[in-house]
């Protein structure tokens, strides 16, 4: 059981988003794609879960990971996936 694929939230809303990313677009929009265009506070939120994540990644040795990716590359990424939230 991994409850990083499923109860992942926007850091700065909540709002339930694909756990690869660190904000929803309304968010993204407000603050930005990537982790250097953040304020203090969002960016270490951000690197906060990417230390959890990793943790949790050493525990579970074996399952398929996603956190050797730097988080600006994820950030960056999520640009072009549009299809998990619509906006309001
Ligand atoms: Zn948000």
């Amino acid at each position: 059981m991994s409850n990083s694929s499923n109860g992942h939230s926007c850091l700065a809303c909540g709002k339930r988003i694909t756990w690869q990313f660190a904000l929803c677009r309304q968010c993204e929009k407000v603050y930005g794609s990537s982790m250097k265009d953040w304020p203090e506070w969002l960016a270490f939120l951000w690197r906060d879960e990417i230390r959890v994540r990793r943790q949790d990644k050493r525990v579970k040795d074996n399952e398929v990971t996603f956190v050797d990716l730097p988080p600006t590359v994820a950030a960056d990424d999520r640009v072009d996936t549009e299809d998990y939230d619509d906006g309001e």
